[in-house]
């Protein structure tokens, strides 16, 4: 019935998104469509009767569209898979199935479909040859795909619950990323994406491979297929044979030891050898989190990013939860400092419990603080619990996306009002909690000497600067060769925004995934930043390459940096030094 791989020791090339090496079988992840069973009368039965055919007619056309794709770009395998496909879905099981229970049971047409394929693929599933038992998934792949139709949603990206698996999809959603550790996958490969996505930050924070970009990948690759996810190098390996395999398991092993050496040598504060102070903290998703964070040595939390707690749920959490939330991160710090960011809701972070008008530009449109603006019910009830939570431990909360002066103002009346109201009810709190800013706009990092008289200190979150700065979609990996720390507009633009801050006393973190790249501690530490937040597992090798310099030699090699014109000349300046320097610290699996 199918035609035979060829797949074998093929690589698949896209974007490293988070470091490691996964090893395991395939299992291509398409979100299921939820469906409730909707009854019809029997005058509309014709109707829609016609409405499946079309369907079908409609998702037949996607995939003979696909799959003239793949075959001009010759992958040949995922052309020939579709055409089964094809076959497949015009087979009378579906079509005709679906027909009778539209007219026997007089039921919609998208829910007589669920039963007829659910039914089908239960029956492949319990066949006992493994082949036959794998065309479970992909009766099921077809029958997600007519429902889709049917019902006119999107294209599929997502995740189902796997085991033990390495997941393959379109594209991986910061609510699919959140639920892959339950669903025990190991890795993940997906077509689209970016590697300063959310979803990338969530896989690297779980300590997940994570290749994005990975174009023809779907069609490639069957379920079962055994798969390596080269989260370092941004390579997928198909059906590896077994010295591959072992040569993988290897690195795997090097990269583990190499973490341990580089923890090793962990005690006390962090200084560069002419004393100056550098703070290293985490950047942390969820309370569990904080015991790894310090245990990495993370001096505090640097960034909480709250809204991942409550992505992939049907009702945002109310004030009590929250206040729980925030207690523990307190608690399990025994008295070291967290910085809570409000919701950072809108963009791709679409939370499943509110709606977001995203518009036609949603990174553009309402996210962070201006979706605090239209639901101030939302965000007075997040306020009201980190003021309350501030009783229990040092807490400082900080606003997401702020372009200006006017929205911070009033986001700070809200606080404002916030502690009348919390004083009014007599409860205990620290009613001078510092309010900062994240700086993620060019606006405000143009405006930080402003924003200073109302911020009590600023973090820059470098993966929106860049993405706002360069007019470059982080989720998007065509433009991913935009993403240049080191590109003399963005340096400028830090200068501008460190200089501003500090000219006025206020002190300045960078939170963003620049922070967490060994590669850049000299030219952020030389551009006054002293204060670095990155997921926990970057703070030993950042840790020892500060040791191991001079506060001088990072600000020389940042001026010689300064002068140059293009992105490339910079990096090789940096990189090579950085290189030759901290070979250990720099090393990739
Ligand atoms: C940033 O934009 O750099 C940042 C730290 O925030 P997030 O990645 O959550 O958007
Ligand atoms: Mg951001």
């Amino acid at each position: 019935m199918y035609p035979t791989m060829g797949t074998a020791g093929r690589t698949v090339r896209g974007v490293a998104a988070s470091d490691g090496i996964a090893i395991g079988q395939a299992r291509v992840l398409v979100p299921r469509v939820v469906v409730i069973d909707r009854p019809i009368s029997a005058d509309t039965v014709p109707a829609e009767v016609s409405r499946l055919r079309q369907a079908v007619i409609a998702t037949d056309g996607q995939l003979a569209s696909l799959s003239t794709r793949l075959e001009a770009e010759h992958l040949h395998e995922g052309h020939l898979i579709l055409e089964v496909h094809r076959l497949m879905l015009r087979d009378d099981a579906v079509v005709e199935g679906a027909r009778r229970l539209i007219e026997t049971q007089e039921i919609a047409a998208e829910s007589a479909v669920r039963r007829v394929i659910d039914s089908i693929s239960a029956k492949f599933k319990s066949m006992e040859d493994p082949y036959l038992r794998e065309r479970g998934a992909d009766v099921e792949a077809i029958g997600e795909r007519l429902l889709r139709t049917l019902l006119g949603l999107p294209e599929p990206s997502g995740v189902a619950s796997a085991a033990g698996t390495i997941g393959i999809g379109s594209v991986l959603s910061p609510v699919d990323a959140l639920q892959l550790p339950h669903s025990g996958l190991v890795g993940f490969a997906a077509e689209h994406g970016g590697k300063t996505s959310h979803a990338a930050i969530i896989l690297r924070a779980l300590d997940i491979p994570l290749v994005v970009g990975a174009r023809g990948l779907v069609a490639a690759v069957r379920p079962g297929d055994t798969l390596v996810v080269d989260g370092s190098r941004g390579e997928v390996i198909l059906n590896p044979d077994g010295d591959t395999v072992a040569r993988y398991e290897e690195r795997r092993r090097g990269e583990r030891s190499r973490t341990r050496a580089l923890k090793a040598g962990f005690a006390g504060p962090t200084t560069t050898l002419d004393g100056v102070r550098i703070e290293l903290a985490a950047n942390i998703e969820a309370p569990s989190e904080v015991g790894g964070a310090l245990e990495f040595g993370a001096e505090c939390v640097g960034l909480f990013r709250t809204e991942l707690l409550y992505l992939d749920r049907p009702e945002l959490p109310g004030e009590e939860e929250q206040f729980r939330d925030a207690v523990a991160v307190l608690t399990a710090l025994g008295g070291r400092p967290a910085t809570f960011r409000t919701l950072d809701i809108g963009g791709e972070k679409l939370p499943v419990a509110v709606q977001v008008a995203g518009g036609a530009n949603p990174s553009l449109g309402v996210r962070a603080i201006r979706f605090a603006r239209r639901r101030p019910d939302i965000f007075r009830t997040q306020i009201r619990a980190l003021y309350r939570a501030s009783a229990l431990g040092p807490l400082r909360i900080m606003f997401p996306l702020v372009s200006g002066i006017s929205e911070l103002e009033e986001a700070r009346r809200a606080c404002a009002e916030i502690v009348e109201e919390l004083s009014r009810e007599g409860m205990v709190f620290a009613p001078d909690v510092p309010i900062g800013v994240m700086i993620e706009t060019p606006s405000a990092a143009l405006c930080t000497d402003h924003l200073a008289e109302r911020s009590s200190f600023f973090s820059i979150g470098t993966n929106d600067l860049i993405q706002y700065a360069f007019a470059a979609d982080r989720e998007n990996e065509d433009v991913e060769y935009l993403y240049r720390p080191l590109h003399p507009a963005l340096l400028r633009l830090l200068k501008t925004a460190i200089d501003g801050a500090r000219g006025a006393g206020k002190p300045v973190a960078v939170c963003g995934d620049m922070a967490g790249d060994p590669a850049f501690t000299w030219v952020l530490v030389a551009l006054g930043v002293r204060s670095l937040s990155m997921a926990p597992r970057f703070i030993p090798a950042v840790r020892s390459i500060i040791r191991a310099s001079t506060l001088a030699e990072m600000e020389a090699l940042l001026a010689q940096a300064l002068l140059l014109r293009s992105e490339v000349e910079v990096e090789e300046l940096v990189l090579d030094v950085m290189r030759r320097r901290f070979p250990l610290e720099l090393a990739k699996a």
